[in-house]
């Protein structure tokens, strides 16, 4: 003969509390064939709750033997319980346990969302079954807009619903009026007529007695297992469409049914988000402050540097600027005349040196006919435009031969022939005007360039510095010398050439040398370090952030353990509550997170409009750092809280209201 559905053996369960041990079963034996209708009646205390915890494999027993089908439920991990109880138990509790973010077909469906069931299956099997059950109106309602009758029977649904063989009864009419109680119980015996095991918990001896079998515990023990023979069973009511409520519904393909089980959690998470908007907003804030400053910072940071790096490049790439005295502050650089134009013709003869210009400068007035502009005169060498890369746009530039001669050719810039020349259409080439006093002819006009350090609109005239020395300034020694290195040389092995060269023309250090270069580097790196300490900063404000988020999934998991119980009683897996909070966590942080970066390129479009000098500049991989870094907080500081929520126990979470 095959052993009964459900077998018990000497099988104990004690609570320990303190240094006291309550024995709430004490080596009870009882076998249930499948089939059955079974009430277990007893006092309260009397250990009934205990017993139907460890029939449905929510609870282990502290000794003996419980075999489901023959299986021993001691030697099954978590996972096995599980699916246990999903395949084989469909619960009904006193207090229906209903989730209150569904409507009553989103409950029901919960069960066979982590059995694997397509969606398609899964809203056509519910319906049916609601449909039987006389809810056929309210499959949207949610548990607040129904009665307490209405609510047992949508949790009756959920306990068919993956066509559990044994339906396990707690107190099922224990919170409602007696039609509506009636009601439960005629539908209870229509399960049963089925083929499906039922058993009923209950302290009332008038609903004990509707059953076909009556166990009764007393602190404990079964003191007594009869048949029942007062017929008071009610003949069950015919079921008008079997077929459907038990067609066996086919489990989807794995990978589908781990991604169903996946959106699922996702509309769980969505269903909390949107239920507690205010709580996830400002959960989100930390994020979205965090996100939005790493990014606006980095694109700060980015943008000043080119800024100042496209400063630094318009003197000239690879170059050398030498300047009389100890440095920029040094107040007495005027008076020290000992750089001449025979030092800029020596360093002219270094192999490391491709190019060479003296200059001088002052500024003038300008007159063409009727019109005068203020400029800048630079008195330069020949060499000048090849080692400031200055472009012509029309014209010529200086030569050997006019600098030798003190000639009176002049090569003006843009801004300069927007100021004399605005009205005239024809090349200004060949025209005279007058610098100062002196009458210059022009030569030349510069193409408009990218400017410099505090260049501006300021017109300038270039003119053989021996011109200017001669014609303006009566003195021979020279603002500065210019030097294009080599592109073979490194400029810091120039920078020390040519100041060892000068040392001794000059027996003193008397002047310094400015190295492009070396401002560029110094530039980069100090703009580099003060963006990564601004943003080290931020990513602190994030990780708070972060902390703000495990925080409140803490209270989140806290406030749902009832939730998570009713999930892990209808089967949901270990790994399925710890997805479930896990994405909850990783949504606020996302959201949060692309809300930060639209955040960012908005206050982007704001700071461009307004001309500060530089515009922002978003790097790519800024905003993909943020966005990882903001899912990564999620999950690391998600992770806790959700493996908590997995590792509830079920009966303590179920137990918990
Ligand atoms: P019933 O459902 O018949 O009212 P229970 O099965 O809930 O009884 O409880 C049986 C006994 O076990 C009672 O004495 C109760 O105090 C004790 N008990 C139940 N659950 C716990 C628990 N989690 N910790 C300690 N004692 C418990
Ligand atoms: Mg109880």
């Amino acid at each position: 003969m095959t052993e009964p559905l459900i077998v018990i053996e000497r099988l104990s369960r004690e609570y320990s509390s303190g240094d006291s041990t309550v024995v709430a079963l004490d080596h009870i034996d009882i076998s249930i064939a499948a089939g059955e209708m079974v009430a277990i009646v007893g006092a309260s205390g009397s250990g009934k709750s205990t017993l139907m915890n460890i029939l449905g494999c929510l609870d282990r027993s502290t000794s003996g033997s419980y075999r489901v089908s023959g299986r021993e439920v001691a030697s099954l991990d978590m996972d096995e319980l599980a699916a246990l109880r999903r395949e084989h138990f469909g619960f009904i509790f006193q207090r229906y346990h209903l989730l209150n973010e569904l409507s009553a077909i989103g409950n029901v469906e919960v069960p066979a969302v982590y059995a694997g069931l397509s969606q398609h299956d899964r809203r056509a099997k519910a319906s049916a079954i609601l449909d039987r059950l006389g809810m056929a109106g309210r499959l949207e309602h949610r548990p607040g807009q129904l009665s307490g009758g209405q609510q047992q029977r949508v949790s009756i649904a959920r306990a068919l619903m993956n066509d559990a063989n044994v339906i396990l009864a707690d107190e099922p009419t224990g919170a409602l009026d007696s039609r509506s109680g009636e009601e439960v119980l005629r539908i209870l015996h229509e399960i049963n007529a089925e083929g499906r095991t039922v058993i009923i918990v209950t302290h009332d001896m008038a609903v004990a007695r509707r059953a076909k079998r009556i166990i009764e515990l007393r602190d404990g023990v079964v003191i007594s297992d009869q048949p029942n023979h007062s017929d008071l069973s009610i003949a069950p009511i015919p079921i008008e469409d079997r077929s459907t409520a038990r067609s066996p519904a086919k489990p989807a393909a794995p990978w589908r049914a781990s991604f169903g089980r996946f959106r699922e959690a996702l509309r769980m998470a969505l269903l909390t988000m949107n239920a507690h908007r205010l709580r996830a907003f400002l959960t989100m804030l930390g994020i979205i402050i965090g996100v939005a400053s790493v990014v606006c910072v980095v694109a700060l940071g980015a943008g000043s540097q080119e800024r100042v790096l496209a400063n630094i490049n318009s003197l000239g790439t690879n170059t050398l600027e030498i300047f009389p005295g100890k440095d920029f502050g040094d107040t007495r650089s005027t008076k020290i005349k000992t750089l001449v134009a025979s030092d800029a013709r020596v360093l002219g003869q270094q192999i490391y040196v491709s190019a060479v210009t003296p200059t001088v400068s002052t500024s003038v007035t300008l007159r063409f006919g009727s019109i005068e502009a203020s400029a800048q005169v630079s008195g330069v060498g020949e060499e000048y435009f090849a080692v400031k890369g200055t472009q012509l746009a029309e014209g010529t530039f200086l030569d050997a031969d006019s600098v030798r001669s003190f000639a009176q050719d002049a090569v003006i810039d843009d801004n300069a022939r927007k100021a004399l020349f605005a009205n005239i259409s024809t090349s200004p080439i060949g025209t005279i005007i007058l610098v100062g006093r002196v009458p210059c002819r022009i030569i030349g006009v510069t193409r408009q360039q990218q400017s410099g350090f505090g260049s501006s609109a300021n017109p300038t005239i270039y003119l053989p510095y021996t011109t200017v020395q001669a014609r303006f300034l009566g003195d021979v020694s020279l603002r500065s010398i210019s030097i294009r290195v080599n592109d073979s040389t490194s400029t810091d092995f120039a920078e020390q050439a040519v100041t060892g060269l000068l040392t001794q023309r000059h027996n003193a250090k008397d002047f310094f040398i400015l190295n492009t270069d070396d401002i560029r580097r110094t530039i980069q790196t100090t703009t580099g370090i003060l963006t990564l300490m601004v943003a080290a900063i931020a990513v602190i404000s994030l990780i708070v952030g972060g902390i703000g988020v495990m925080n409140i999934m803490l209270v989140s998991v806290s406030e749902r353990v009832s939730e998570i119980g009713v999930r892990m009683a209808v089967g949901a897996r270990q790994n399925d509550i710890l997805q479930q909070f896990l994405i909850e966590a990783v949504l606020v942080c996302l959201i949060g997170g692309l809300t930060g970066i639209g955040l960012s390129l908005g206050f982007g479009v704001v700071f461009n409009a307004f001309d500060v000098g530089f515009r922002l500049i978003y790097s790519t991989t800024s905003i993909v750092a943020a966005f990882l870094c903001s899912s990564m907080i999620g999950i690391a500081f998600g992770y806790m809280p959700a493996r908590n929520a997995s590792k509830l126990d079920p009966v303590t979470a179920l137990m918990r209201e």
